[in-house]
């Protein structure tokens, strides 16, 4: 028996050996998200004591060569302001987000944070002073406490507690019978969208990046997830230069600056009462809207 007990307690080790190198392939195509041709510039430095001011310039942008997507398209953000974006789907909202953090480079024009461009700023420092909370996050198959901590692995533990509570998900987790040991992701516990949106603000709190970009999820959630998302990003915005991909009206009310886009322009902007005042576009959405989402 023992002669048989040695080869297999060594399948069982190259099992594991194996298993841990699969995840942790999985794991870095997930880091890998950016697309290759991107790359730094020579001269390119740090971006460091970032205040958090964000220009586009005239941006010109295409995807592909022959389908021009954004045309001299421009706005600005002054440090601590929040801009939301509306308008349909395909309009080029979610575009912005790409470009800000640099996932593409842009054909013309030009992208500044406290009027550095972007393509000059190195993309590790770049991405440290910028937060994004997608629409659907993806978690790693690891605990919920790592999943929070992952851009902050020397977090403590009560420093990884405070940003769940401030993202109202702590009470969740603590519910869980191995709290924050919980394993998630696709082999652990499955969260839904809202759950998951909440982790991937914990994750961005606990980041502390002076720029935050919000894509809010399209999925509609229910009432009392709305409102704990609401108020999570609420305090996720405060002091920090935001930009929201809206899909609701009813969310960005209070935005420094409303960008309504078609077809990759910007075709009215101002405040929420402005563009009410102005009775357009915008004026039309905000009487259509009920409770029925944007795009
Ligand atoms: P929105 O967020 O307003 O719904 P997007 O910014 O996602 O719009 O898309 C703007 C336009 O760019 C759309 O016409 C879309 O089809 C196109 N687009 C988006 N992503 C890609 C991509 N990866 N490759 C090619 N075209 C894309």
């Amino acid at each position: 028996l023992n002669q048989l007990y040695r080869p297999l307690n060594i399948l069982g080790f190259a099992y594991r050996e194996i298993k841990q190198a699969l995840t942790d392939l999985e794991r870095m195509f997930q880091l890998l998200e950016e697309p290759p041709e991107v790359i730094d510039a020579e001269q390119a430095t740090d971006i460091k004591n970032v205040r958090g001011q964000v220009e586009f310039d005239a941006v010109d942008f295409h995807y592909e060569p022959d389908r021009e997507i954004l045309r001299g398209l421009s706005f600005k953000a002054e440090p601590g302001q929040t801009v939301a974006v509306v308008g349909p789907t395909g309009a080029g909202k979610s575009t912005l987000s790409r470009i800000l953090y640099r996932f593409y480079d842009i054909a013309g024009g030009s992208v500044r944070i406290d009027g550095r461009d972007i393509r000059d700023i190195t993309q590790a420092s770049l991405r440290a002073a910028i937060g994004m909370v997608p629409q659907d996050t993806v978690l790693f198959n690891d605990t919920i406490g790592y999943n929070i901590a992952y851009a902050r692995p020397d977090a403590s533990q009560a420093e990884i507690e405070q940003a769940a509570r401030d993202a109202q998900i702590h009470d969740f987790i603590a519910s869980l019978p191995l709290g924050y040991d919980t394993m998630v992701g696709e082999r652990g516990l499955k969260l839904s969208g809202g759950e998951k949106q909440r982790v991937a603000i914990a994750r961005t709190l606990l980041k502390n990046p002076a720029i935050l970009i919000l894509d809010e999820a399209t999925s509609a959630l229910d009432s009392a997830t709305e409102v704990d998302i609401q108020a999570a990003l609420g305090l996720a915005s405060q002091g920090r230069t935001t930009l929201v991909v809206a899909h609701r009206l009813s969310t960005i009310q209070d935005a420094d600056l409303i960008l309504v886009m078609d077809q990759g322009q910007i075709v009215e902007r101002g405040t929420h009462a402005e563009l009410l005042a102005k009775a357009g576009l915008y004026a039309d959405l905000w009487t259509r809207q009920d409770t029925t989402e944007l795009a």
